[in-house]
């Protein structure tokens, strides 16, 4: 997808802080961060969501990256939450299949807040 804002930055043509990166996926940080840390990890070809047409070897790589992510930013102990915000009930702003990773400080329990 040409104008797809994640799919640049796949691509490298648009600057993003690179915390993880393999054949399938990559991860940078958030740019409006929501906590200390808030990584997203997303597959460097374009899904719209996580849908049946995505490849099962694509989601376990975005899987897969999770824990290396949390590691690389210091939150592999301290704990983190990982979110996919899939489609409009979900509030999904980014048309293109990404996982959350937030931490580096104490959440509450309650994480579905309806409008
Ligand atoms: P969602 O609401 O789940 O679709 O999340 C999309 C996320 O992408 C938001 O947290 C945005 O802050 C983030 N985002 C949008 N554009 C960029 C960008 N150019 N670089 C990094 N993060 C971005
Ligand atoms: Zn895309």
């Amino acid at each position: 997808m040409s104008d797809c804002v994640f799919c640049m930055i796949a691509r490298g043509e648009i600057p993003a802080r690179v915390v993880y990166s393999d054949d399938l996926v990559i991860a940078f940080d958030d740019i409006a961060p929501q906590a200390p840390v808030h990584t997203l990890v997303v597959p460097k070809q374009h899904y719209d969501r996580l849908g049946a047409d995505v490849p099962s070897e694509v989601i376990c790589a975005l899987f897969a990256a999770v824990p290396k992510v949390a590691a690389a930013k210091g939150v592999a102990e301290s704990g983190y939450r990982v979110i996919v915000n899939n489609g409009p009930d979900a509030m999904q702003t980014v048309g293109h299949l990404h996982v959350h990773v937030i931490g580096g400080r104490r959440m509450t329990h309650g994480m579905v807040h309806f409008e």
